[in-house]
Parts: structure tokens; sequence; C-alpha cells
């Protein structure tokens, strides 16, 4: 099915979390903001952040963010790799 859907094994409250911003790297620059298909993104305490009960995963943010501020989680999550 979805490659993205989550693992079983995922801790609970990390479950929606499929997309992650990295607070550090994020210029607040709007872009992931207006490209989130899903209008998942809104900018809170000076970063970029995503509602993940809306978004659906798809990437865009990730794509679209000049700074890499935008991660899949199983990218942070070295046991899953
Ligand atoms: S596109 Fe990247 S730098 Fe811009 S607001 Fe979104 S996460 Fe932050
Ligand atoms: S992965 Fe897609 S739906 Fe989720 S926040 Fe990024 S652009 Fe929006």
């Amino acid at each position: 099915m979805d490659a993205l859907a989550p693992e079983k094994d995922k801790k609970p409250e990390q479950e929606h979390k499929l997309v992650f911003t990295i607070k550090e790297k994020c210029r607040v620059c709007y872009t992931c903001v207006r490209e989130c298909p899903a209008k998942a993104i809104r900018i809170a305490g000076g970063q970029a952040e995503i509602i993940s009960e809306r978004c659906i995963a798809c990437g865009n943010c990730i794509k679209v963010c000049s700074q890499g501020a935008k991660v899949f989680r199983r990218e942070i999550d070295p046991v899953k790799r």
C-alpha cells in the first residue's frame, strides 16, 4: 500500500507525525505554507509547524523548502532506516 504509511511499531505519540520541521533550519519563508495542498502547515513559535492531523505526507513541503528544514520522520529516525 502506501509506502509512507506508519509502521505498526511506532511510538503512539509519533503515530501521525510523518513529516517534521527542523526548527533551527526554518527561516519562516512561508513557501511550504503556500505549497501544502492539504493546508497542513502554519507558522507558530517562529517556525513552520505541521498540523499532523491534516498532513497527507505528500512530501511537497520537503521538496519546496529551500532550507532543507522539512524531513520525513524515517529520515531522522536511525532505527527505521
Ligand atoms: S519552506 Fe522551509 S524555511 Fe520556508 S517556512 Fe517552510 S520549513 Fe520554513
Ligand atoms: S507532506 Fe504534504 S501535506 Fe504534509 S505538510 Fe508537507 S506539503 Fe503538507
